[in-house]
C-alpha cells in the first residue's frame, strides 16, 4: 500500500510463461502491455488469455494494454544486407522504384509519406543517426542532402519531425490488429504516432463499430505537433502514453524533461492518466542493477505524480524481468513515501476550478486528515478524476465489474476491488481493511454522495 506510482510491463519472450507472469504481477505489475510491432493475432492472443488466467487466479486486478505499431515508415531493401557509406553533403534520392538500393537512393514504399514531404523537411534514419534535409520534391521522387550519417542499409525506420504525414493512424496491420484484439476484450488500446485529435476519434469509431465492451483509449505523444496539440489530444483520449523513444528522435532530446512534465501537468488538469515511458530500467536487459540515473529518472516520474511507470525491453528480453519489476517498485515505493512526507505545493501549478467535484473530495480529504478515499465505482470517472488531484492517500474503488477495476489499475493510488458483495452493502469500512487502512476516517463517495465517517 507505499507505491502510489502504477507499473506497466511490457510482456514479450522473456517473460510470458506462466510462472514468470505470476512471479511479475505478485511484485507489482498493474498492467501487461503487449507491442503488435512484434508478435500479432494468435499469439498475442494468447498472452491475452494467460494474464486474464493468472489475475483472476491472485485475485489481483491487471489491466491488458494491446499497443499498436502504428505508421512507423521505412526505407525499402538494399541489394546486400551490407551498410552503403554515405558523405556529408551529397544527395540522396527517395523513389518509388522497388530496384535495390544502393548509396544514391533507394525505395520509400509509403505513397503518403513522399506526398506529405516539403522542401526544407528534416528525414531522421535510424533514430536519427542519419539526418537529411528534403531538397526537392516530385509525385515520385525527393531529393535530399545528407546532413548527418555515414552509413545506410535496408528497411531502417525513419521519423519526419517538420512533417504533417497525411495518412491514417491506422495502417492496414493495426486494423487487422486491432480487429482480432477487440474480440480478446482488452481493457486499453493504445495508439502509436497520434498526430491529431482526429486520430483518437478514427480509432475510437474504429472500436465502437466493432464492439459494445467500453475499450479505453491511450494516445502515445511521440510526434512534435501531437505535443503541441497535447490539450485536444488529452480531451479526445482517455490517457497519455510519453514515447520517449520515438520523441527524443523527433524533438531536440534535451526537450524531452520539460516536454514530459508539460505533458504530465496538462493531463492532470484534463483528468487523463498518463504513462511515463522507454528506457527507464534500460540497462537491466542485461545487468541486475539499474544505473544511478535509471533510479532517479524512475523516482522522478513518481515526483511528477506520473500515474504510471513503464518498461520496455528489461521485461521482455531482459536477463531477469522479475527482477526489474521488484527494481522499479523499491524505487516507486520509497519516491512515492517520500513524496508524501515532502509534498509538493500542487496549487502553484494546478488550475482546477475551486468548486470541481473531484477538488472538494481531495480537500476534504485533506483538511480532516483522511486516512483512505473509498469510491464505489459504476464507472471509472469517479476514481479517475480524485486521482488527477493527487491526493495522497489511498483511493480504493469498489468496481461491481472486472472491467472497470482492471481500467483503474492505471490511474495513481486507485486500488482497485472487484467485490460485487463489497459494491452491493456500501461496505467502505471492510473495503479499506482489504488495503491495511484499519483506522482513522474515510472520505466515501457513492455516486453524487460525499461524506466522511471514522473506522470503527
Ligand atoms: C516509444 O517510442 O517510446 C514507444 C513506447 O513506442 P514503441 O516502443 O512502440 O516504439
Amino acid at each position: 500500500m507505499n507505491r502510489f506510482t502504477k507499473i506497466t510491463s511490457s510482456i514479450g519472450p522473456k517473460c510470458e510463461d506462466r510462472e514468470t507472469l505470476t512471479k511479475m504481477i505478485q511484485a507489482g505489475v498493474n498492467v501487461c502491455r503487449l507491442n503488435f510491432s512484434h508478435d500479432t493475432g494468435e499469439t498475442q492472443g494468447k498472452k491475452i488469455d494467460l494474464i486474464r488466467e493468472v489475475s483472476a487466479e491472485l485475485h489481483m486486478p491487471v489491466a491488458i494494454m494491446i499497443d499498436l505499431q502504428g505508421p512507423k515508415h521505412r526505407i525499402g531493401n538494399f541489394a546486400t544486407e551490407d551498410k552503403y557509406p554515405l558523405t556529408i553533403g551529397q544527395k540522396f534520392t527517395f523513389d518509388n522504384d522497388p530496384t535495390p538500393g544502393d548509396s544514391t537512393r533507394v525505395q520509400l514504399p509509403d505513397a503518403d509519406v513522399m506526398k506529405s514531404l516539403n522542401v526544407g523537411d528534416r528525414i531522421l534514419l535510424n533514430d536519427g543517426k542519419i539526418e537529411m534535409t528534403v531538397d526537392s520534391v516530385a509525385p515520385d521522387k525527393i531529393v535530399a542532402t545528407v546532413v548527418r550519417g555515414t552509413e545506410i542499409w535496408s528497411r531502417r525506420g525513419f521519423n519526419l519531425p517538420d512533417t504533417e504525414i497525411a495518412t491514417s493512424v491506422l495502417t492496414e496491420k493495426d486494423r487487422a490488429d486491432l480487429e482480432y484484439a477487440l474480440t480478446k476484450d482488452p481493457d486499453w488500446v493504445a495508439i502509436s504516432f497520434v498526430q491529431k485529435p482526429e486520430d483518437v476519434a478514427e480509432v475510437r469509431d474504429f472500436i465502437v463499430a466493432r464492439t459494445s465492451h467500453p475499450v479505453k483509449i491511450i494516445a502515445k505523444i511521440e510526434r512534435p505537433n501531437a505535443v503541441e496539440r497535447i490539450t485536444e489530444i488529452a480531451a479526445a483520449a482517455d490517457g497519455v502514453m510519453i514515447a520517449r523513444g520515438d520523441l527524443a528522435v523527433e524533438v531536440p532530446f534535451e526537450e524531452v524533461p520539460a516536454i514530459s512534465r508539460h505533458i504530465i501537468r496538462e493531463c492532470r488538469k484534463m483528468n487523463k492518466p498518463v504513462i511515463m515511458a522507454t528506457q527507464m530500467l534500460g540497462t537491466m536487459v542485461n545487468s541486475e542493477f539499474p544505473t544511478r540515473a535509471e533510479i532517479t529518472d524512475v523516482a522522478n516520474a513518481a515526483y511528477l505524480r506520473a500515474d504510471s511507470t513503464m518498461t520496455s525491453e528489461e521485461t521482455t528480453i531482459g536477463i531477469n524481468p522479475v527482477n526489474v519489476i521488484n527494481t522499479m517498485n523499491k524505487i516507486l515505493s520509497y519516491a512515492d513515501s517520500d513524496a508524501i512526507a515532502n509534498p509538493y505545493d500542487w496549487s502553484r501549478v494546478e488550475n482546477i476550478p475551486e468548486n470541481d467535484w473531484s477538488r472538494s473530495v481531495a480537500s476534504m480529504a485533506y483538511l480532516n486528515r483522511a486516512s483512505a478515499i473509498v469510491v464505489f465505482a459504476r464507472d471509472t470517472v469517479a476514481a479517475t478524476e480524485i486521482s488527477c488531484r493527487k491526493p495522497d492517500i489511498p483511493i480504493v474503488a469498489v468496481c461491481r465489474e472486472r472491467l472497470i477495476a482492471n481500467q483503474l489499475c492505471l490511474s495513481r493510488g486507485v486500488f482497485p476491488i472487484y467485490d460485487e458483495e463489497l459494491f452491493g452493502k456500501r461496505d467502505a469500512f471492510n473495503s479499506a481493511r482489504k488495503f491495511g487502512v484499519n483506522e482513522g476516517k474515510l472520505v466515501i463517495v457513492d455516486e453524487d454522495k460525499i461524506s466522511l465517517r471514522t473506522l470503527d
